[in-house]
């Protein structure tokens, strides 16, 4: 029976995030050790007030559906954290919450693309990027960068990608999973180029936004002439740690925000209701309620990038955002250690989980193939346990 499946998921790709968490954790139940770098997922819990205001949603009976594109309250509060945090206006009808920022992607690449249309890709990107403008019978063009531009698209790389058939440009600052940041004036070089080109809508995926170590964030919607052109995405899963509440969100405009809840309400019928509920305390709350994960984050990254930086062959770049690192780990490629050959980043991910019980994940799977992503949303005695592991690891003897 299993050709009664579709070519639609039968093309599709197995997110290699959640498929390495999940054989990790497979291995764990086994009785191994392994130490999981691979997930992008906060490792605090909850802050407090959130949990206190989800508890007395429960106690409030929101048991109901919600409205498809989210309560006028949640929406309120997501258009007063767009003003206070990024000075972008957009007002209740251009705001749609769907569970999570992933369903968000899928709603505008469900909308917007049409079969053989083309959506800017700049390498590496997120996971399930590709995979979903591919469901939405669009073609993702990937444009490969290195760590020498610390991993950043330039003006000239994406005038070059663009065709008549590009339909969108679609990019995470901070990026996961290269930790980098677009700076306004990096911002705005980009969007000159767009300016030459109207018929390009860009989806901007801001998710790591607080989790910036540089300065502050910068939005490209913010720039001249990109509002009415820029789908804003944004969630609660990273800064607020809130990953299994499903919450995210964008601003768009009125048109599009139109559409994302016409396909919604055939497919989810909207968020969950606790979840929107905790979500309008999350964002109501000034930023400094949550520095102290930023601030760990920061650390952590710092001390990461240090012992990292003590292994031979290891490239690294400085990532400003997000809880990755992303080191080109190339130098190793036709090498044989302990008896396994080393022919491209997959096989040194799996090298590492396999003989350092690290579990990290290839960056064939962000469209980067000399790399490999270590989430560091971990404990700092999990991260020098793993790097002293993946040292002996590649020790030759
Ligand atoms: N965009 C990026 C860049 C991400 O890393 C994630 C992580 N899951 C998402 C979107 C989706 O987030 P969520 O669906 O949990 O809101
Ligand atoms: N975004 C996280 C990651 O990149 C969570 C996993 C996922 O949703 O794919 O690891």
């Amino acid at each position: 029976m299993s050709d009664f499946l579709s070519d639609r998921i039968k093309n599709m790709s197995t997110s290699a995030t959640l498929a390495m968490a999940a054989k990790a954790r497979e291995l764990r139940n086994e009785g191994k050790d392994i130490i999981g770098l691979s997930l992008g997922e906060p490792d605090f819990n909850i802050p407090d007030f959130i949990k206190e205001a989800a508890k007395q949603a429960v106690d409030d009976n929101y048991s109901s559906y919600s409205p498809v594109d989210g309560y006028a309250d949640l929406k309120q509060a997501i258009s007063d954290k767009f003003r206070r945090d990024n000075n972008l206006n957009y007002n209740l009808s251009q705001i749609v919450v769907s569970t999570g920022a992933k369903q968000s992607l899928a709603n505008v690449a469900m909308v917007i693309l049409n079969k053989g249309d083309e959506v800017i890709l700049p390498a590496p990107y997120w996971v399930s990027y590709s995979d979903i403008v591919k469901l939405a019978e669009g073609v993702p063009v990937e444009v490969p960068t290195t760590i020498d531009t610390d991993f950043k698209i330039t003006p000239d790389q994406l005038e070059n990608a663009i065709t008549p058939k590009t339909k969108m440009l679609w990019f995470s600052s901070p990026c996961n999973p290269s930790g980098s940041v677009y700076s306004q004036k990096e911002l705005e070089e980009i969007a000159a180029v767009l300016k030459k080109n109207p018929g390009i809508l860009v989806v901007s995926d801001e998710i790591y936004e607080h989790i910036n170590f540089r300065e502050k964030h910068a939005s490209i919607a913010g720039i001249d002439g990109m509002y009415d052109r820029t789908v804003t995405v944004n969630g609660v899963s990273k800064a607020f740690a809130m990953t299994g509440w499903r919450i995210g969100y964008i601003g768009a405009p009125e048109w599009l925000a139109k559409a994302c809840t016409k396909f919604q309400g055939q497919i989810t019928s909207g968020a969950n209701a606790i979840g929107q509920r905790a979500t309008i305390e999350a964002l109501k709350a000034p930023v400094s309620k949550i520095q102290y994960m930023i601030d760990e984050f920061h650390k952590r990254r710092d001390i990461l990038l240090d012992l990292l930086g003590s292994i031979d062959g290891f490239k690294l770049n400085i990532p400003e955002g997000a809880f990755y690192v992303f080191p080109d780990i190339s130098s190793f490629f036709g090498k044989t250690i302990k008896d396994t050959t080393i022919n491209n980043a997959s096989d040194f991910a799996l090298f590492l989980l396999e003989k350092a019980h690290v579990a990290t994940v290839t960056g064939e799977a962000f469209g980067n193939p000399n790399c490999i992503r270590i989430s560091y949303a971990a404990s700092e005695k999990e991260l020098l346990e793993a790097v002293t592991r993946i040292k002996a690891a590649l020790s030759e003897d």
